[in-house]
């Protein structure tokens, strides 16, 4: 008998921002696998849940799928949760999903908070299509995703990290030009939330002297819609 291995998205920021059906998958399985088990610790206890906990993590992925896989053939109900957000999304998840539909377990991904969705609809920019980078490579092949990105016809996520948001923004500058609009998304859900909207051009003006803390998200117009504003 085997069992489900549910995917289980945890908030990003604001711990409100969890499914009441996350909760109750959270509260019935068997495992959680969690990334980080202090920092999951954290959430189970706010959420008054006490379950067995495993740390499944970039560099242990590999190496305890096997293990994972017997649990779930014995019958033994699995979620998976990252550090924020869903997991599999610029998170470990993918591996030990395609490997269990590999092995005909059921897998059941929740509906729930992930970084990109907000970002892309309070961004203003088109989002009936768009397209998901996450982090971009840091050396090896950068620039060749870089590119990429000048010739991305549809508004664009990408993850970055604070120390590095200037360096990208640049970058964005000199692939895509200066009149290329963009949103940085910075703490989302959180108290210090900030959507900062702008030209390259003015979003480097507004992060050039500042130091800039917390987690971000930055959108940005597909060359489609500059052509078109620009025809109009
Ligand atoms: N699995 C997550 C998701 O579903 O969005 C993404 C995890 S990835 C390791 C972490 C990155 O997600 C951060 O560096 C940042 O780019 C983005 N992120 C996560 N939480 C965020 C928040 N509250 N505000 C802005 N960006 C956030």
């Amino acid at each position: 008998m085997s069992a489900t291995l549910y995917i289980v998205p945890t908030p990003i920021g604001n711990l409100e921002d969890i499914t009441l059906r996350a909760i109750r998958v959270l509260q019935e399985t068997d495992l959680i696998l969690a990334e980080d088990t202090r920092n999951s610790s954290f959430l189970l206890k706010h959420l008054n849940i006490s379950k067995p906990l495993k740390s499944y993590h970039q560099h242990n992925e590999h190496k305890i799928l096997q293990e994972i896989l017997e649990l779930l053939n014995q019958g033994k109900n699995i979620a998976l949760i990252s550090d924020a957000g869903t997991p599999g999304i610029s998170d470990p998840g993918f591996l030990l999903v395609r490997e269990a539909l590999q092995h005909n377990i059921t897998v059941c991904t929740l509906p729930g908070p992930t970084a990109l969705i907000p970002a892309l609809v309070n961004s203003g920019l088109p989002c009936n299509e768009f397209s998901f980078y996450g982090f971009l490579p840091q050396k090896k092949g950068r620039q060749t995703k870089l590119k990429q990105l000048a010739l991305e016809e549809k508004t664009f996520v990408v993850y970055e990290s604070p120390f590095r948001l200037l360096k990208l923004l640049e970058e964005l500058k000199t692939h895509l030009g200066p009149k290329r609009t963009a949103c940085v998304c910075r703490e989302l859900s959180k108290l210090f939330e900030e959507n900062k909207r702008g030209t390259m051009d003015e979003l480097i003006a507004h992060y050039k002297d500042k130091t800039v803390k917390g987690e971000i998200v930055v959108v940005v117009q597909g060359n489609k819609d500059q052509e078109e504003n620009e025809d109009e």
